[in-house]
């Protein structure tokens, strides 16, 4: 018997020259070119460590694992990393980003350049699967989309709205969308309030955009369009859901499954990529919301490569310790059955 694949529909291989200079600031700080800077690269972890130890700073937590990133200077070093955690053979969506409208400086190298990068490592490397980053405000957006489907075999859209813009956005609901589903591509969306956000507006007002309540009229209007909505809500939406009971239905977590559930929505997936970290935390109630018939066939495994890098659990061991903890039942439902249907691939 031939083992079935892994897929794992959540991961990042963009590197330190795919975001501006303030992508990350600490008081007003840029801290990429810090990041970026040899001496440092080779020191700047263990320091990094000793604080994050004593602060268990979330801020800096992010700080280190795009250091991580920050380290290679080809998608291609990110992804043979990524790959040497899995089996052979596993299967990777990749999500590139388009940083360049978030008001935090120009990437050294532009959404164009990555995305050309990511289409020659996927002829390469055919377990990737390649996504598109639509930011559309960016000018053409669906012209850009049609020549990455169409001549270098995207599979894919991925959205971030935290980075300035509604999924309910003009270009996306009368061009991307519409497109989307004529060639039966499905759609990724971070959904999360952590991670990152346009430095030109209050948090309140990405956050309401981010709301997984955003996309019931994306939903309604394209109800072939099959949709996920990343991290299940986010880790602070599940702490949230342990620990204040007056708050449970309305954490995004539970405003996710109700969307699948009780509004019926048929084409809406969630993944736990970087939620699952939080692995003692996080698998049992994940666990018990893979028995519930409704919510089964909707949760897609995934891990967040390499955002999680700086959490106690290690990406080396989350497939292997997932699928202990889950069997092999639920655990092949995820990371297999459920993913192939959600990018529409038949094995
Ligand atoms: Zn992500």
């Amino acid at each position: 018997m031939t083992e079935k694949q892994i897929y794992n529909c959540h991961t990042h291989i963009f590197t330190h020259r795919h975001v501006p200079n303030r992508y990350l600031s600490l008081m007003g700080m840029p801290l990429i070119p810090v990041l970026r800077h040899r001496f440092l690269r080779r020191r700047l972890p263990r320091y990094l460590q000793m604080v994050i130890f004593w602060s268990r700073s979330d801020f800096l937590n992010r700080v280190a694992a795009f250091y991580h990133a920050a380290m290679f200077d080809r998608q291609e070093d990110c992804y043979c990393e990524l790959a040497s955690f899995y089996p052979p053979k596993t299967r990777f969506v990749v999500l590139p980003m388009d940083l360049a409208y978030m008001g935090a400086g120009t990437p050294l190298v532009n959404i164009d350049r990555q995305h050309e990068e990511l289409a020659a490592l996927a002829k390469v490397f055919p377990e990737i699967i390649p996504f598109a980053h639509i930011d559309p405000r960016r000018p053409d957006a669906l012209r850009r989309l049609r020549t990455l489907v169409e001549e270098h075999g995207f599979k894919g859209v991925k959205i971030y709205p935290p980075l300035g813009y509604d999924p309910n956005d003009r270009v996306l609901m009368t061009e991307i969308y519409p497109y989307m589903v004529r060639n039966g591509l499905p759609l990724m969306s971070h959904c999360s309030q952590g991670g990152v956000a346009t430095k030109d507006e209050a948090a309140e007002s990405a956050r309401l955009r981010t709301h997984p309540d955003r996309y019931r009229h994306v939903m309604d209007r394209f109800p072939l369009l099959r949709v996920c909505l990343g991290h299940f809500g986010g880790i602070r939406q599940w702490t949230l859901y342990f620990d204040d009971p007056t708050k449970r239905e309305l954490t995004w977590q539970a405003r996710i499954r109700s969307l699948i559930k009780e509004e019926g929505y048929t084409n809406l997936y969630t993944d736990i990529s970087y939620t699952v970290f939080h692995f003692q935390d996080n698998v049992p109630l994940l666990k018990i919301f893979l028995e519930d018939p409704d919510l089964a066939p909707r949760i897609l495994f995934g891990s967040d490569y390499y955002m999680a890098y700086n959490e106690r659990f290690s990406e080396k061991r989350l497939s292997i310790d997932l699928r202990a903890a889950l069997g092999e039942r639920l655990f092949w439902k995820i990371a297999n059955d459920n993913p192939r249907r959600y990018l529409g691939i038949d094995e």
